[in-house]
């Protein structure tokens, strides 16, 4: 008899980016510059820290399970429904949750090639099918190659838009188009964490789209634009009856006390979301013309980060040689992209710090 099943056997963990402390121990440094997982550079809202603050008073006390005030708050603030929202320990456990609760034995997980690990994760953990589509050049997803893929067994869609890794989005026309090809049985969840990034034209949240495809699901999170990411804290919107079959099958307290709290705040802290949005609309041209300066292929990105090719430097290595001059980025070999970085943009002086690295350790 096995210890485990064979699909988790052969899974290999999640690899996050290194955290600063580590850094600084390893390598005798300190001062580090991390732009390695996409957080918030200018920190939480100083309303949320004051609200988490407080809230820790009573840690002594479970949260509310149905996480009634945020639930309302999220509800209020995009015109939806509250029994059709729902919040989980980070987006990571809604995408978990969404596996969990409606992929079946024999059904099939769809998603793309080289986008973000976690989809592909959930239905591995799960020993869920998983059909990847491969991505068109320039790194976009290819909505024709997936609709191509669905099939009577596809339960769930996996689509980040904006995408992670590569920072490209697909039109709404696109969408739509894709979405009118997917059987109402089908589950589309579109995770759009990096929505408040999106300056490209022709790209709308997909929120309105609910009402035509009630087999939409939207997946956001409060740990990119409300730098709430330690507090693990993700929110989505779907239909009353998804909502419930998720609320059978998550654990009764996953979003904790001080997460409510917190998130409460965030979302009313408007001055705070506006002011991470335009740093990130400001620095990141200057990141993508910095990168080209030193000789870096950068993706055009609407996310608050950018993937950079370095053709000839294998990802492993240049991400060392940054790390010994203190800025810590995210190696690309993993996702297939063998000579690619992933940099987060951070304030003018970050971005400045690591265009400086980069220009020394490629002159090295
Ligand atoms: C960062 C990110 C998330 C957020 O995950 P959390 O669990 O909410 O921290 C979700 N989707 C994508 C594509 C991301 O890059």
């Amino acid at each position: 008899m096995p210890l485990v099943p064979a699909h988790v056997a052969s899974l290999t963990p999640y690899v996050p980016g290194k955290p600063i402390e580590e850094v600084e121990r390893e390598y005798g440094i300190s001062g580090v510059a991390k732009l390695a997982s996409n957080e918030n550079v200018l920190g939480p809202s100083p309303k949320a820290i004051a609200a988490a603050r407080e809230a820790v008073e009573r840690a002594n006390l479970y949260p509310d399970g149905s996480a009634f005030l945020l639930r309302n708050a999220i509800a209020a603030r995009y015109g939806v429904g509250r029994d059709e929202v729902f919040v989980g320990n980070g987006s990571n456990e809604l995408i978990e949750l969404m596996v969990r609760t409606f992929v079946l034995d024999g059904e099939e997980v769809l998603t793309s090639a080289q986008t973000f690990v976690a989809y592909r994760l959930a239905a591995q953990a799960h020993g869920r099918t998983l059909v990847e589509a491969p991505m068109r050049a320039r790194f976009h997803y290819d909505l024709e190659a997936l609709r191509k893929l669905l099939s009577r067994r596809t339960k769930v869609v996996f689509l980040a838009n904006p995408d992670n890794p590569t920072g490209t989005c697909f039109p709404e026309g696109d969408l739509v188009a894709f979405l009118d090809a997917v059987p109402r049985e089908t589950l589309v969840v579109l995770d759009e964490a990096y929505l408040e990034f999106v300056d490209g034209a022709g790209y709308q949240d997909a929120l309105a789209l609910r009402k035509k495809y009630p087999n939409l699901v939207v997946l956001r999170t409060f740990s990119k634009i409300h730098g709430l990411a330690g507090l693990r804290l993700g929110y989505g919107f779907a239909r009353a009856d998804i909502v419930e079959y998720v609320d059978r099958v998550r654990p009764p307290f996953n979003v904790n006390l001080v997460a409510q709290a917190a998130g409460v705040a965030a979302l009313a802290d408007e001055e705070h979301v506006a002011r991470s949005r335009e740093l990130v609309l400001s620095e990141r041209p200057f990141l993508l013309d910095g990168l080209r300066a030193v000789g870096a292929q950068p993706v055009p990105s609407q996310g608050n980060f950018v993937l950079a090719d370095f053709p000839g430097r294998p990802a492993k290595d240049l991400f060392e040689a940054l790390l010994r001059l203190g800025v810590v980025v995210r190696p690309m070999h993993g996702y297939g992209f063998p000579t690619a970085q992933r940099i987060t943009v951070g304030r003018r002086a970050d971005n400045e710090r690591c265009l400086a690295a980069l220009a020394q350790a490629l002159g090295a």
